[in-house]
């Protein structure tokens, strides 16, 4: 064997060790997490439904997973681990608050394997997926969970007077504590259902500074676009009807003063595009694919949180609105009349503007026009992100309404001159 192909196949073991390595790491982590929710969501089932005070907040609860078993715990293949809950009480009166009862939470993150998605963002955190579309798992820094237990309070005060939001619902914090490594957990809602096929998709920040999906993401089968592509491939933006935009803009507009309160910045809008008319095409093209495969099945639609409930308070207000053709979807028109739905949710709102984030901004403010890169001020972020949305990506469905407008004009002068 040459020393090349000595050094190949030697390069080849290597990766695939890591392969392995990295494989049993992902399942030996999920399986630690269903376990741990297991535990944990069946251990508060016992305690008494009560108001959530103060010092909830604060609470962590902690259990050790033995793999040979223990009293409280079940035998297991995985190295043993410790499994942290954050707040408890305070999850379950959020989920709660969204509709999830304990056994659907339970079922949708313990019964099926979880999915892990393909490298989706640039932290190198580890996203997972409920096979039933609900709930999206992400790996967060020490920092960031540290974050979210400093938020909870606020959190809580603002879901009470606001249930009409697009913030992230977070149902769960948890760690997973093994080999001398902290691995934390937030459960999210998904915005975007798998099971709805998404024509485009973007991570929206109001910034124009480098925000172009790069070569390499553009090569994916479902890329995720940036703000200069959308302002580049969508010069008509999305357009709403009157009622759909107000409620849409309202709930953007206080969700951008909330995290402008926070003083976090650097979020994103997560957009996804399902054209309808494009999929009658396609349906068509590809011949006897039902349209129903792309429907959510009835038993998810109860706790399914959707983009429509989240501008319309939804399961938060005690009922879901959504139809099923919607699927969740807000629905919108393109500028060449083809009629979309829309899934979105603010996302990573997990920043806070700390030191760092101030240097960052002073040294690239000092390269490029201090106005343009993303990293800002709280309340210059939040106002620069909701001018974009609200003017450029989402607008007015004028055009419709002068027109049904008009219509009306012309037939009651119709009627005025007819009448005998
Ligand atoms: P970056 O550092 O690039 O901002 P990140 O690792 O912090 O990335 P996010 O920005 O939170 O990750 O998300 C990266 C991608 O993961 C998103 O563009 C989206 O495709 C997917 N994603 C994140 N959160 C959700 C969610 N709640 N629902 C559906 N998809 C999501």
């Amino acid at each position: 064997m040459s020393r090349m192909q000595g050094e190949f196949n030697c390069c080849q073991r290597v990766r695939s060790v890591r392969l392995v390595c990295r494989q049993t790491t992902s399942s030996a982590l999920k399986g630690a997490i269903q376990l741990g929710i297991g535990y944990t969501v069946g251990n508060l089932s016992s305690k008494p439904e009560r108001d959530v005070l103060m010092q909830d907040f604060y609470v962590v609860e902690s259990i050790f997973f033995p793999s040979e078993g223990s009293n409280l715990t079940p035998a297991h293949h995985y190295p043993d681990f410790r499994f942290k809950t954050y707040a408890p009480v305070a999850f379950r009166y959020f989920r709660e608050l969204f509709g999830i009862r304990p056994d659907d939470y339970l079922y949708s993150l313990c019964n099926e394997p979880l999915i892990e998605l393909s490298n989706p963002g640039a932290s190198g955190s580890i996203f997972y997926l409920t096979r039933d579309d609900e709930f999206i798992l992400k790996t967060v820094m020490h920092k960031e969970a540290e974050f979210l237990q400093k938020l909870l309070p606020g959190y809580y005060m603002n879901l009470n007077q606001n249930p009409r939001t697009l913030l992230p619902k977070f149902f769960g914090l948890y760690c997973v504590q093994s080999g001398g490594k902290n691995i934390r957990i937030v459960v999210m809602n998904n915005v975007l259902p798998r099971i709805v096929r998404m024509h485009l998709k973007f991570d929206l920040k109001g910034s124009t500074c480098k925000r172009r999906a790069s070569k390499k993401e553009r090569e994916k089968s479902k890329p995720t676009f940036k703000d200069l592509d959308f302002m580049q491939d969508v010069q008509d933006g999305l357009l709403l009807d009157v009622d759909t935009y107000n409620a849409l803009v309202k709930t953007l507009q206080r969700d951008c003063l909330v995290l402008e309160s926070f003083k976090i910045m650097d979020y994103s809008l997560l957009l996804g595009v399902h054209n309808l008319d494009q999929a009658e095409r396609e349906q068509q093209m590809e011949g006897s694919q039902s349209s129903s495969d792309e429907k959510r099945p009835a038993a998810q639609r109860a706790l399914y949180s959707t983009a429509m409930e989240s501008i319309q308070g939804g399961a938060a207000c005690g009922g879901s609105i959504d139809t099923e053709d919607t699927m969740g979807g807000i629905p919108a028109v393109s500028g060449k009349g083809e009629r979309l739905l829309l899934f979105i949710g603010i996302i990573d709102i997990l920043q806070s503007y700390r030191l760092i984030k101030k240097l960052e901004h002073t040294w690239k403010a000092l390269v490029h026009d201090g106005d343009t890169v993303s990293v800002h001020r709280p309340n210059f972020y939040a106002d620069r992100f909701f001018r974009f949305m609200s003017s450029t990506i989402l607008r007015l469905q004028v055009i419709k309404s002068n027109f049904e407008e008009e219509k009306k004009t012309m037939l009651s002068e119709l009627l005025d001159s007819t009448q005998f």
